[in-house]
């Protein structure tokens, strides 16, 4: 089913998975799914490594599990970095044999600027060629904070309307840990005729650095009631995995009364937190 009919009807809590890196086993994305399976999200979707890097290979392989085996509507992402119009043409294809009605269209980081740039400079150029060339649903990607790049939050939004008007359907956000930055962005939204759904995306926070290396990276606000937590934890996993897991909840409660569309876990493929925060939450989320 297309994710734009499942987000007309209700608000819906998502998850986004990973596949396992090159060297490591495929099986452990499938002991993942066992597990994520049974808390029957709207949906689950499957990062990409823009431009080859990473187990991209995996990610329609992984898509189609979850569709087909699993029984769980996915969204495959695909990053158009360094593509050609060939290569999107193929993952398509891929995408139909294998029952793949939705797609994250992104742009994808341009990390090696000598890596070749491919046909597409925009995600909304590639948006408006797979619409030109099947019957795809099209998620796109937004920036409560703004993305790196833009120049300023006007500018921005000016770029998200040129996306949506290109064919987008619903957008999913970047992590963010203040919801305030959500709600301006939803303004924002709707002052410049964005109406289409969006999905709060929610991080757990499991890893000190490792957030602050991804806060640091996508210009994401720490706000100083979550820094404080991070400080007092950082020395013990299981009281700040505990500490994460409140904090995500605590925001996708206020999410969900304020009136937001969606929840997208990224669940860094963890089971266990995943279970918890569905635990939670699903009771106060209207199917
Ligand atoms: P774009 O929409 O192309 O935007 C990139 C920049 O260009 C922005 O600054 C924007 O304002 C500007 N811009 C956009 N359109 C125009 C225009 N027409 N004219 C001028 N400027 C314009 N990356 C991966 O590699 N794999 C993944 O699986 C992946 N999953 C993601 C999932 C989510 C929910 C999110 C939020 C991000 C994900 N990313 C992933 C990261 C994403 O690829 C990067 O953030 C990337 O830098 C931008 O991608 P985009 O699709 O938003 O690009």
């Amino acid at each position: 089913m297309k994710l734009s009919n499942i987000l007309k009807k209700q608000v819906t809590l998502s998850f986004e998975i990973f596949p396992p890196k090159r060297t490591g086993s495929i099986q452990t994305i499938y002991d993942t799914l066992d597990a994520l399976h049974e808390l029957s999200p709207d949906f689950i979707s499957v990062t990409y490594g823009a431009g080859g890097s990473g187990n991209s290979h995996a990610t329609c392989e992984i898509a189609s599990a979850i569709k087909n085996q699993y029984k769980i509507e996915s969204l495959a992402h695909l990053p158009c970095a360094g593509l050609t119009k060939e290569d999107v043409l193929t993952q398509l294809e891929n995408f139909k044999q294998n029952g793949i009605e939705n797609i994250l269209a992104l742009r994808g980081d341009i990390l090696d600027p000598k890596q070749p740039k491919g046909d597409f400079t925009h995600a909304s150029d590639m948006i408006v060629f797979i619409k030109e060339h099947g019957d795809f649903d099209i998620t796109a990607a937004c920036y409560p904070e703004g993305h790196t790049e833009s120049k300023n939050l006007v500018e921005d939004i000016q770029n998200l309307k040129k996306k949506v008007d290109s064919g987008a359907d619903q957008l999913i956000t970047q992590l963010f840990f203040h919801n305030d930055y959500f709600y301006r962005f939803q303004e924002r939204c709707s002052i410049a005729g964005i109406h289409v759904p969006i999905e709060a995306g929610i991080m757990p926070v499991v890893n000190k650095k490792q957030i602050e290396r991804m806060a640091s990276l996508c210009h994401v606000d720490l706000p100083p009631k979550f820094i404080a937590m991070m400080n007092r934890y950082e020395n013990n996993p299981e009281a700040m995995r505990d500490a994460g897991i409140a904090y995500a909840i605590d925001q996708i409660v206020d999410l969900v009364v304020q009136g937001a569309d969606g929840i997208h876990l990224y669940t860094m493929n963890n089971p266990y937190i995943a279970a918890k925060i569905y635990e939670a939450v699903h009771r106060l989320i209207s199917k």
